[in-house]
Order: C-alpha cells, then structure tokens, then sequence
C-alpha cells in the first residue's frame, strides 16, 4: 500500500526539499531494531554478555551508552532471550531515548509523565531517577494502562505512581507540583507509518491531525499548570504535522508565553530540521525556533522535541 497522497503532499512543505526523496523511502524499509539496558536490572557490559552467548550481533549506539541496534531479522531472537523476558532491556526506538535524555530527570525530583502507555520513557524516566523521587504515570486509555503497569513492574520501577485518568484534569488537580514534565502527546503517528503495514495509516486524514490538535493544547496546558516555576516541560510527536508541533506550542505561548521560556536542543546526530516559521496564515512564535524536527533514517524515526521552562515568577 502506498502512502496517503494528501500525507506526501504535505511533507514536501514540511521537511527540507534535498532530504525528501531519502525521508519516502525510510516508509517502505524495515528499519534497524534500536534497544537500550535497563539499568535497574542490569548493566551494558552484563547485556553485552548476554547478547553475546545468545549470538545475537549487536552495534553500539555512540551517542547513548547501553542503547544498541541489531538487524531486523535478529529482532525474533532478541525477543526469546531471558533479559527480554526478565526486563534487562527495553526494545524502543532512538528517537524515544532521546526525550528522556533532553528532559534530564535527576534523582530525587519529582517528575509527571503525562501521556504514558506503554512505559518507553516512564521506564527510562525512572532509570535515570535511579528508582528515586516521585514518578506520576498517566494514561486514561484502560488497556494501555495495565500494559504500562506491567512494563513497570517487569522492569523491576519501583518509584512510579500510575494514574488512569485524563492528562487534561491533571494540571487543576496538580497545581505547581513537577519538577519535570514529559508529554509525549497522543498524536497522528505520522513517523510510524509503514507501507508494509497498512494499519499504520489506515485512520490516517488531515482532519484527524488538527483534532488531534486540540487535545494536544489541552494537554499542554494542563501541563503548564502542573509545572513547578523553574520547572522544564518537554513536549514531543511522532508526527510530522505542524498542527500538532509547532501548533499547540503556538498556542501555549498566546496563553502563558510571559511565564515561558524555550531553550535550544543540541542533538548528537545531524539528521535534523529546524521548526517551521509559519504554516499557511500562522507565523509562529519566535521562540518555538528553539524546537528541533528529527528527520527519519534506517535507524531513527520521525520525532519533534519542544523543550519550554516556566520562569521563577
Ligand atoms: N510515552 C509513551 C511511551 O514512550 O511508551 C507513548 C505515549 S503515546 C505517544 C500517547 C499516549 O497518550 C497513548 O497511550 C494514549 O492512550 C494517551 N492519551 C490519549 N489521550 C490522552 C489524554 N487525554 N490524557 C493523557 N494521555 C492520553
């Protein structure tokens, strides 16, 4: 199946003119497996044992100690070994690494994951946390919730606290109380569209992507109330749709963009786009340029990281 045509016609205006042709072609190729240790359970060089003994060839990520990457044929293999089973380590893509990376959680803190099925970065989050502090987990949708409760329990987190209930109250009910926040937002999932998985994008419309739109601005302004003064805020998609980026960040800064800041992203790989300056009549705001657009490869997908602070008062 092909792309959606109305899809394609919108990345030519979205990512850089000379990248398009390479961009299409990363939606018709299986891309490499990307998985990281967990290192509650275990360490890089005990993974690296086990990975061994069970003869599965493995590349080391440069930029992130104890992410890895293998073929996709290797992938069956990865998921029968006990580090698998026994949660040493967490299949995930690069681009998700990276949000935990930039958001920089430290011991102690107190940090909200406000969008957090099925536990990618909650896991991560907590990693970093060193099962310390105060992890609160969210997510309304009831299946995926128990999905994240069992990915946490697997990897053996122990400092989270799982919420099923909707992002959008979160902020009234938590008013001023996170050190840190994720919102990886519910979005279009445009980065993870596969020609050879039709399901991908089968509810896939431009219609779709600006209702996504609204929900993601409530979530974001739930979560500006939520956010400690001198807290950080990392809003990310997997979509490339500027509705869902460079839109509801727009709109967070019409409402409390005095109380905000942006800070610039600096990334270990160059595969990467700066934010849109406008989208048909909207100019955004200047600060969002701070933003980054991950362009997808064989190995990384698709993704689109905000980091914003609230100012002290
Ligand atoms: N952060 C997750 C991870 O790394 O594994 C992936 C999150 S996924 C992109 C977005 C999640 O938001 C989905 O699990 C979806 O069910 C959830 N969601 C949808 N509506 C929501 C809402 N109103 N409040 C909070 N989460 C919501």
């Amino acid at each position: 199946m092909s792309l959606p045509e109305a899809f394609v016609d919108r990345l030519h205006q979205i990512v850089p003119r000379d990248h398009i042709k390479a961009i299409l072609k990363t939606f018709d190729t299986p891309k490499q497996v990307t998985f990281r240790v967990n290192t509650l359970k275990s360490t890089p060089q005990g993974l690296e044992t086990e990975l061994t003994a069970a003869n599965i060839p493995y590349q080391r990520i440069q930029w992130l100690e104890g992410a890895y990457r293998i073929s996709p044929d290797d992938k069956l293999r990865l998921t029968q070994i006990d580090a698998f089973y026994q949660g040493r380590l967490y299949i995930q893509n690069l681009a998700s690494m990276v949000a935990p990376m930039i958001l920089a959680p430290q011991p102690e803190e107190t940090i909200l994951d406000l969008a957090a099925a099925p536990g990618g970065k909650t896991l991560m989050l907590a990693g970093m946390m060193q099962n310390t502090g105060w992890l609160s987990a969210v997510e309304p949708s009831r299946e995926r919730f128990f999905r994240l409760r069992a990915n946490l329990e697997t990897q053996g987190v122990t400092n989270a606290h799982t919420y099923m209930t909707d992002g959008r109250s979160v902020g009234k009910k938590c008013p001023e109380m996170f050190d840190r926040i994720m919102l990886d937002a519910p979005c279009s999932s445009e980065a993870r569209f596969k020609t050879h998985e039709p399901k991908s994008m089968s509810f896939w419309s431009i219609h779709k992507a600006k209702e996504t739109s609204k929900l993601q601005k409530r979530l974001l302004l739930s979560a500006y109330d939520a956010l400690k003064p001198g807290g950080k805020l990392l809003y990310c998609t997997c979509s490339f749709s500027p509705e869902e980026n460079e839109g509801p960040l727009q709109h967070l800064l019409q409402r409390h963009g005095e109380h905000l800041t942006t800070l610039p992203l600096s990334l270990p790989f160059d595969n990467i786009q700066k934010p849109l300056e406008r989208w048909g009549k909207e100019v955004f705001d200047i600060r969002i340029q701070n933003a980054v657009r991950i362009l997808p490869t064989d190995t990384i997908d698709g993704f689109f990281l905000c980091l914003l602070q609230k100012k002290l008062c």
